[in-house]
């Protein structure tokens, strides 16, 4: 993965980008592709020029431009707050919260619909957005995967379906559904979407890099990743890697240098800092995220296995939970109270000051040492300590 070949063509400043693709796949001619900058996230470049006939397209479908001029289809209502455990105690284990996105795409499967997701690719290096029919292929959405995806052509493979009068559930971040439904530009009754609380995504170059070195330091392939595995419980649950060869490294994520990057946000996409689709008030029909106020909201519930934290939206999100109540435990909770214990929903994380250096450097650093360096509370403490001390001349 290299630099930025072609130029860089956004219609908004680089560092506003989202890297959803709508611009690319809404281009009628094709000028536009996607590729990787030098920090690995992916962004729209003018392929030909001579093709570009300056219709405005790219712009128009832009979710950044649409939110800045608030012409979105957002909720203005605030959405319904609810806890959701699903009844498969096997599902359960298997996601990352309390399992409502299988809820929702087995109910949209059962009805012979297709559901968008992100998986990662076969050789785990890639985390991609891809459409799934059936079971098999709702196990590889399952779980959060904490690299920010490539949507490919899945926004033109849902048009498809949807004017072909399929049911479809379109999952991913905020960002990610504001710019389906900026490509889509209108209402499709079969259209159902779910975005998540999102934290911010973290460099599709670093997770490469880490998974390079996890490979280096079993001297096997990698063969499967299980984010957020719950065998330590779903608060501190671990981030899993299996070898060809049977070998398998698993981690607190607490522990986990990758995770850790990902947690004191040194590895996130510039926008990600400003990210215009923070809030309650969406264009998803239902949100979903981890309640991590449980203790507050609903103590008793607590089992450590996951809780789903959802925000239900309008008279379509409402329709779209009424049609799976049956198949979980849920309940009613205060959104303020939740909303407390879970900032990431209403606000975007600040930037380090070291984020820049993590991705000046990942070129010549190993990744251990890279993030053993930037993402070390306490050594950066007692470096600002010795500064200070070495500046007053005591050291
Ligand atoms: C990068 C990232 C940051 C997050 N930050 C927070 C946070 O700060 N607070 C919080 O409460 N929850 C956060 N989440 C969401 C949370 O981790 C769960 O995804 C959510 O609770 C759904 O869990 P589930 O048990 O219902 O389903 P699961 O089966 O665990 O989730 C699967 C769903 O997540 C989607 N998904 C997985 N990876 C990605 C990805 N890379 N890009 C887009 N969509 C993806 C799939 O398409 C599918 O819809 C984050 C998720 C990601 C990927």
């Amino acid at each position: 993965m290299g630099d930025i070949g072609g130029q860089v063509y956004t219609v908004v400043p680089k560092d506003e980008c989202c890297g959803c693709g709508a611009c690319c796949a809404g281009c009628p001619t094709g000028a536009i592709r996607m590729e990787p900058d030098g920090e690995g996230f992916l962004y729209p470049v003018m392929a030909d020029k001579s093709l570009c006939t300056d219709c405005g397209k790219c712009a128009r479908v832009c979710p950044v431009l649409r939110a800045k001029d608030q012409k979105a289809d957002r909720a203005e209502e605030g959405p319904a707050f609810y806890a959701v455990v699903n009844n498969d105690r096997e599902v359960l284990a298997a996601s990352s919260s309390g399992g409502a996105f299988t809820l929702f795409a087995q109910k949209i499967l059962s009805e012979g619909g297709a559901v968008f997701g992100a998986a990662l690719s076969a050789d785990c290096r890639k985390v991609e957005h891809i459409c799934v029919e059936d079971e098999v292929g709702l196990e590889k959405l399952r779980r959060s995967k904490y690299v920010q995806s490539d949507m490919g052509t899945c926004y033109q493979q849902a048009e498809k379906l949807l004017k072909a009068g399929r049911q479809v559930l379109f999952t991913g971040t905020a960002c990610q559904i504001e710019g389906l439904k900026g490509f889509l530009g209108e209402d499709y009754p079969g259209l159902w979407c779910a975005d998540i609380i999102c934290f911010g995504v973290p460099s599709p170059k670093l997770w490469e890099r880490y998974i390079h070195y996890r490979e280096e330091q079993t001297g096997a392939p990698v063969r499967k990743v299980i984010f957020r595995d719950k065998i330590s419980g779903w608060a501190n649950s671990s981030l899993t890697v299996e070898f060809a060869g049977g070998d398998i490294h698993s981690e607190k994520q607490s522990e986990n240098l990758y995770m850790r990057a990902f947690q004191r946000r040194i590895a996130l996409r510039p926008c990600c800092y400003q990210c215009s689709f923070k809030g309650t008030c969406r264009i998803a029909d239902v949100t979903i995220g981890d309640l991590w106020g449980l203790n507050a909201v609903l103590p008793e519930w607590n089992d450590d296995k996951g809780v789903s934290l959802l925000m239900v939206r309008g008279d379509r999100g409402q329709t779209l939970f009424e049609q799976v109540k049956e198949n979980c435990r849920w309940q009613a909770i205060d959104g303020e109270e939740a909303l407390r214990h879970n900032p990431m929903a209403v606000k975007s994380a600040s930037r380090p000051p070291r984020r820049d250096k993590v991705f000046r450097k990942l070129d010549r650093m190993s990744f251990d040492l890279l993030i053993q360096k930037y993402s070390n509370n306490s050594a950066t403490f007692r470096r600002r300590v010795w500064r200070v001390l070495h500046r007053l001349g005591l050291c």
